[in-house]
């Protein structure tokens, strides 16, 4: 995935500070954060989004969902929302599966 600039992070073809880095999850502050708190989850594999995870991919799905835990747990156990994009028209830029993490204010309602 030569052109995809989070294989490209994971990689360290392009260098860039991490919050957290285990054997398959990296975390990255968002370059343009849209809260006070917004961290970028990232499996190491390339997925493009929900749509492309596998039964093989559950374990993964899990310690992306218990990141968001560790998070909060490393500030102070804050409330957060998490927020996946899966799809251009929904919003997603980046073609590699990603969670935000956002916290640090109230957010708006959604629903
Ligand atoms: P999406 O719209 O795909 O759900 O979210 C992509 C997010 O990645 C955006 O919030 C954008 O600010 C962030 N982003 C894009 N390129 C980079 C980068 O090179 N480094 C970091 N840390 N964040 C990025
Ligand atoms: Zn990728």
């Amino acid at each position: 995935m030569e052109e995809c600039i989070f294989c490209k992070v994971v990689s360290g073809d392009i260098s860039s500070k991490s919050v957290m880095d285990t054997d398959n999850v990296l975390v990255l502050k968002d370059i343009a954060p849209k809260a006070p708190i917004h961290y970028l989850i990232i499996p190491k594999k390339h997925l493009q989004d929900l749509r492309s995870f596998e039964d093989i991919d559950s374990n993964l799905a899990g310690e992306l969902l218990l990141t968001a835990q560790k998070l909060s747990e490393l500030n102070d156990g804050i409330p957060f929302r998490i927020l996946i994009n899966n799809g251009h028209e929904v919003g997603q830029r980046v073609n590699h599966v990603h969670l935000h993490f956002l916290a640090g204010k109230e957010l708006p309602e959604l629903f």
